[in-house]
């Protein structure tokens, strides 16, 4: 069998579920929230699933959703997208991640990654036969600089691979921050593979830009989005996916062989949800800043060092000033003695690791964290 997997553990997000569920304990670790999503998306997805078509749908996608999507982008984020040539829907972001990865690594190319890095990255990579560069972050910024960058990249880079908003960190790169990436894709004629599915979720008045968006960049990204996140419906895998038309043409064709195609029924609902007003996405955004700053504060009320998060459904809680070292050990703890879930950052490194982080979702009700927060205060006494 391929070494790539057999080598592999179980993804974290799925280890610390399966813990919670057996220990009973209150799930800050996978990112989901526990409102149930808008109702009138839902309610579209059944109607289509009742009234509308149930075969194959076009393989790119819906015509609708791929409309949807390109009047989407060029409202938020002032991309003009021609929605026949250069949208496309897959079955998550995850499969668009692994359409693109398979579609333009040759083995032996090299691929910039930014650790901390979601997990499903680096196996990738390898399968494709991708060679890995990696620029490490570190808290409590987690930017990076020239001096990274040039130590990365390569004439042989082919793609760096960016996350932004960053999940696990919380940040979210401005203009400048991805100026300074671009020049680095246009000096060593790489492309950027942009996983922007936190693009809704960002905080503080602060606005998404699409790495598409700047300039030298339109012709060489991938923009990837996911309606999961944007509806706080996760376990929809509807991936929505841009590129200028030479690239989507290829990614077509990963696409082809790997799913064909996603649930045209999710596809239909969030067509519709993309149309929703302004209103909706802000009041969303506010609440989940409210929990993040509701979350923030009781952590900090009970002794904890928050690191600031601008985006995601996530912040990080620092361990070194609790004098823990050891994050794994430091869950393990939380949750089987304590009762509450959370990942370790340590599992978004492939070597070296930074072991003093652990991540909590905050996009939660109120009760939930309040919950979560009585039993954390336990912990600090006990470690007190
Ligand atoms: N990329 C990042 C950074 C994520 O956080 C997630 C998921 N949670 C994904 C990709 C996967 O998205 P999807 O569920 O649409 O496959
Ligand atoms: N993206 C989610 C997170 O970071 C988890 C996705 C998954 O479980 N694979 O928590």
């Amino acid at each position: 069998m391929n070494p790539v997997y057999t080598g592999l553990p179980t993804t974290i997000f799925e280890v610390m579920s399966a813990l919670a569920r057996e220990k009973n304990a209150i799930n800050l670790g996978q990112g989901f929230p526990d409102d149930p999503g808008p109702a009138d998306v839902r309610q579209a997805a059944a109607d289509a699933v009742i009234n509308g078509w149930n075969q194959y749908p076009p393989m790119l996608g819906i015509p609708e959703l791929r409309q949807a999507v390109a009047t989407h982008y060029k409202h938020w984020q002032g991309l003009d997208l021609d929605w026949q040539q250069e949208v496309m829907i897959t079955s998550g972001a995850t499969e668009a991640l692994a359409g693109a990865l398979l579609a333009l690594i040759e083995p032996g190319d090299e691929v910039v990654l930014f650790e901390p890095l979601y997990d499903a990255y680096l196996p990738l990579v390898k399968r494709a036969g991708g060679v890995p560069k990696f620029v490490k972050l570190k808290p409590p910024h987690w930017r990076y600089d020239e001096a990274m960058l040039a130590e990365a990249f390569s004439p042989k880079t082919k793609v760096v691979l960016f996350n932004n908003p960053l999940n696990p960190a919380g940040v979210v790169y401005s203009r400048e921050d991805l100026e300074l990436l671009a020049s680095f894709c246009i000096k060593y004629d790489a492309i950027a593979l942009c996983d922007e599915v936190w693009e809704h979720i960002v905080f503080d008045g602060l606005r998404h830009v699409s790495m598409m968006a700047i300039p030298g960049m339109r012709e060489r990204t991938i923009k990837i989005g996911s309606a999961g996140k944007i509806f706080s419906l996760t376990g929809w895998k509807v991936g929505l996916v841009c590129a200028a038309p030479a690239i989507s043409k290829v990614l077509g064709k990963a696409h082809q062989f790997l799913t064909f195609t996603t649930p045209p029924n999710l596809q239909a609902a969030v067509a519709y949800g993309l149309g929703k007003s302004d209103d909706y996405f802000e009041t969303m955004r506010g609440e989940m800043q409210r929990s993040r700053d509701h979350f923030t504060k009781g952590l900090r009320e009970r002794g904890f060092t928050v690191l600031d998060s601008q985006g995601t459904y996530f912040l990080n809680v620092d361990l070194a000033p609790l004098g823990a070292t050891d994050d794994v050990a430091f869950c393990k703890t939380l949750v089987n003695d304590f009762g509450v879930a959370a990942i370790p950052v340590s599992a978004f490194y492939a070597e070296n690791p930074i072991t003093s982080v652990v991540r909590f979702c905050f996009a939660k009700r109120d009760e939930t964290l309040n919950g979560a927060l009585e039993r954390l205060e336990h912990f600090a006494r006990k470690a007190a």
